[in-house]
């Protein structure tokens, strides 16, 4: 049985796990609330480094008092990027300290494929196209020919920095997406907003502000629906044309906008109407989460993939196609 401790700090939540292939048996976690405005990449980062040797500490303890020894922790895995540079550098220093004083290996994970392997894990998905929209990135990815092929993907801010910035413009307070969600659902009218599709990709910096501006003649539910209206329709969309440009049968939800009660309906008719399964998983799995992480370098580390202490470099614009699934046998693919 492998083990491995993983740490995620890509943005906002600092999370550190310990999995083995059967489950999570251990996670910390110490979430940066910004006083006022959205994340300020600086402070998160002085969050992380505050809180880091306290979360591996809580972590190793709570793993001990479930009776087992840190000397059975194969590798250290951490998020390698996409993310905060200043984050990603908080966390990969840990991790190294960590990796030398246990004399194990590190393993280099990408941030959007641990969001992918949780969901493959925790939800009966298989070979699914993943629609995985979070803070800063929104993409629809699936596995093909030996790497996890973005499909589509947004040209400039992820759905959720669009939630988030149109939110705080409106006065709410950070993370402004499930705010956005409650006052969508009191809405009485529809109000017209761009929809921005090129090609596979997405827009939304441009929503974003068209929705602002929309705020001085309309009320702010019917504005926070008529932008989830049709941020959501655009996703769906190009996440629908990839299912039928694969072929496969599976649809699977992965990132904290995942959370959103309509973004999810909307989904499911898509997939209800082409005759394919949609998978979401439980919501602590949804956000950035320690065990993504951990899980993700588990498979890495089984299929022989570690990474050297001298090239552990991060990399804040780290794509999720530029990665070997070595983990996955390409005879596993249903095409
Ligand atoms: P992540 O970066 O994957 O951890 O996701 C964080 C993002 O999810 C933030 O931009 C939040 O505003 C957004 N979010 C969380 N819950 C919801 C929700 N119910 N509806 C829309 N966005 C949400
Ligand atoms: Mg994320």
């Amino acid at each position: 049985m492998t083990t491995v401790l993983g740490i995620e700090g890509t943005a906002w939540n600092l999370s550190a796990a310990i999995v083995d292939e059967d489950d999570v048996i251990a996670e910390v976690t110490e979430t940066y609330q910004p006083k006022t405005g959205g994340i300020h990449p600086r402070e998160a980062a002085q969050h992380h480094a505050l809180y880091a040797s306290d979360v591996i500490e809580r972590l190793l303890r709570e793993y001990q008092d479930k009776g087992y020894s840190p000397q059975n922790i194969d590798a250290i895995a951490f998020s390698q990027g996409p993310g905060l540079g200043a984050c990603l550098r908080t966390v990969a220093t840990s991790a190294r300290a960590l990796a030398l004083s246990l004399d194990i290996p590190l393993v280099g994970v990408n941030h959007c494929i641990g969001h992918v392997e949780i969901g493959r894990w925790k939800t009966p998905a298989f070979d699914p196209v993943v629609l995985y929209v979070s803070g800063g990135n929104s993409q629809v990815l699936a596995h093909r020919a030996g790497k996890y092929r973005i499909f589509g993907e947004t040209l400039d801010i992820g759905i959720g920095n669009a939630l988030d910035k149109f939110a705080r413009g409106a006065g709410l307070t950070h993370p402004g997406g499930p705010k956005v969600e409650e006052y969508a659902r009191k809405a009485t009218s529809y109000v017209k907003m761009p929809y921005v599709v090129k090609g596979m990709d997405f827009s939304f910096s441009g929503l974003s502000t068209a929705a602002t501006d929309a705020l001085k003649d309309n009320s702010l539910e019917d504005v926070c629906y008529s932008f989830q209206e049709n941020a959501f329709a655009m996703l769906v969309e190009v996440t629908e044309r990839a299912l039928a440009h694969t072929g496969k049968s599976e649809v699977l939800l992965a990132g904290g906008v995942g959370a959103n009660m309509r973004l999810r309906e909307m989904l499911d008719v898509m997939c209800e109407d082409r005759g394919a399964s949609f998978y979401v998983p439980e919501k602590r799995f949804m956000g950035d989460n320690g065990a993504m992480i951990a899980y993700t370098g588990l498979l890495m580390f089984d299929s022989g993939t570690t990474l050297p202490i001298e090239s552990s470099h991060v990399d804040p614009s780290f794509r999720p196609d530029t990665v070997d699934v070595t983990w996955i046998a390409d005879e596993q693919e249903v095409l």
